[in-house]
């Protein structure tokens, strides 16, 4: 076990009591790691402090002993952002979880970061209100998590990402400093909008320890349908139909390959929704009040986009209970681990480029792997395209030689391409290598001005997003 510095350790042990401090054998092993697949390291010691003075007092600690920090929420990650580096103590806020204030008619919620994304959706919901970001790791990521990587999720093509949501926040800066950004205000052109720098920074400029998110009318009701295509100009234009339709009422419109789909069909042990396979799924959902009128919706859309064979076959959920089951197809990626050695892609590219890139990528990699296993799916209001390489399929790669492989070739076509290797799940360690290929040497400059300017001693989530100098 790692000795740590007495003085150190008496701070830490007056800062946050024993409960609050973890060390050795004592420390839980899911803190070694997130869902990233980045092999797991044991941090030096886990701290969980109760309060954003404790956080404060922990990192003037960590400050004064040059002791490196890496942020924790709910280790969902996908981009190994939250895993410990070597000699790095983890700082989880998972005790700080409080919900702190719903206001309904402000249409406001004040939440301390380590909160699930889950406990602040239903919040919002017992106070009529909704919260604009759903993912599917709702239940064990935090509102900090979220912040920290900008996420998305399903319901970015109506309200846009975790930015969107943001009025304000407390940080904790690496020397301590509480920074208080916590005001409800809509418009404040007061100079720079610092909390921006801190959202989407994966940890490595503050840490964030209470968020005032906005909130929106909750709707009334929902009508889901899953409608098969051609390609994705065929899928554009269909939601540009119910855009125009229905203005502000689509909540989702997600994209599904066939062969994403036969897997979730396989996995998940349902029957196929439509009768005969197609080369595109779109999963659908209209929000409103009126259930009738969004059903209505959907049938004018989808019948006359049926009658000019704009859309090949469609279902409209008759129950919530058949939403809830094409929307478990759409779901199935958090089983991806269980059935697959996948290689993730999470791709942002303009909306009418995507379908012809997801091609070009399969093509690029079953040239060089004939037989290759690429499963495809997406957000297409967004422009955002995943794709799941299966290490296995590449004949007999070992799982790293495979990702590297598979990575030159993907984001050799993103940088043509002109979209970014990450739309939503953040740089972290996996795609810090690649993240030149989305970013020019003056943005790279002022990044690191920017850390240098808030963390000049490199504590805060060291080698991660990017190398400081
Ligand atoms: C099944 C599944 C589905 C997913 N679907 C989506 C999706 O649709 N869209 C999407 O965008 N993502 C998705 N993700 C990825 C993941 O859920 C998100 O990235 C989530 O935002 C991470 O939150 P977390 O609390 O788990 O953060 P962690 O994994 O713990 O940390 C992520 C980063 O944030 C930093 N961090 C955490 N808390 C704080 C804090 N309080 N202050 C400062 N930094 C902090 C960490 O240091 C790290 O850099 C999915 C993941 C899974 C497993």
């Amino acid at each position: 076990m790692p000795v740590l510095n007495p003085e150190f350790l008496a701070a830490l042990t007056d800062t946050v009591g024993p409960e609050g401090l973890s060390l050795g054998n004592a420390i839980p092993e899911r803190h070694h790691a997130d869902w990233s697949g980045t092999p797991p390291q044991a941090p030096l010691a886990l701290l969980r402090p109760a309060s954003t003075a404790q956080v404060s007092a922990v990192l003037r600690a960590c400050h004064a002993h040059r002791v490196p920090v890496v942020p924790q929420g709910g280790l969902t990650g996908l981009a190994g952002a939250a895993v410990p580096s070597a000699g790095a103590v983890a700082l989880s806020l998972d005790r700080m979880n409080a919900i702190e204030a719903v206001h309904a008619d402000a249409r406001t919620l004040t939440v301390q970061a380590g909160a699930t994304l889950q406990a602040a959706q239903e919040a919002a919901q017992e106070a009529g209100c909704l919260l604009g970001v759903d993912l599917g790791a709702r239940g064990s990521c935090q509102i900090g998590g979220t912040l920290s990587t900008n996420a998305g999720g399903n319901g970015v093509v109506q309200f846009g990402m975790m930015r969107e949501q943001t009025l304000g926040l407390e940080v904790v800066l690496a020397d301590g400093t509480v920074l208080d950004m916590m005001r409800p205000l809509v418009k404040n052109n007061t100079g720079y909008d610092l909390k921006q720098h801190f959202i989407g920074a994966e940890g490595t400029l503050g840490v964030i320890t209470r968020a005032l998110l906005r909130l929106h009318p909750a709707p009334r009701a929902r009508a889901t349908a899953l409608a098969a295509v051609a390609d994705c100009d065929s899928a554009l234009r269909l939601l540009r139909r119910l855009q125009t339709h229905c203005p502000g009422g689509v909540a989702a419109f997600e994209l599904m390959w066939q062969d994403f789909l036969d897997h979730a069909l396989r996995w998940t042990r349902t029957p196929a929704p439509l009768a005969q396979s197609h080369p595109l799924l779109v999963l659908t959902d209209l929000s409103g009040n009126d259930e009738p009128a969004l059903t209505e919706a959907l049938e004018a859309v989808l019948g006359q986009a049926l009658e000019e064979g704009l859309v090949r076959d469609a279902v409209i959920a008759q129950s919530r209970a058949q939403a809830a089951s094409l929307w478990r197809l759409r779901e199935v990626t958090a089983e991806f681990p269980t059935h697959l050695a996948p290689i993730n892609f999470d791709i942002s590219l303009p909306l009418d480029q995507l379908g012809r890139f997801a091609d070009r990528c399969v093509d690029a990699l079953s040239e060089r792997w004939p037989g290759q296993r690429s499963l495809r799916f997406g957000h297409l209001g967004d422009g955002n395209l995943h794709l799941s390489t299966d290490a296995r399929s590449l004949g007999g790669l070992n799982f790293d030689e495979a990702e590297h492989a598979v990575e030159a070739i993907v984001y050799a076509l993103v940088a043509q391409a002109g979209g970014s290797i990450s739309a939503e799940h953040g740089i972290g360690l996996h795609k810090k290598p690649f993240l030149h290929a989305s970013r020019n040497p003056a943005e790279l400059a002022v990044m690191r001005a920017i850390k240098q300017a808030l963390d000049p001693l490199h504590l805060l989530n060291p080698g991660k997003v990017f190398d400081p100098a």
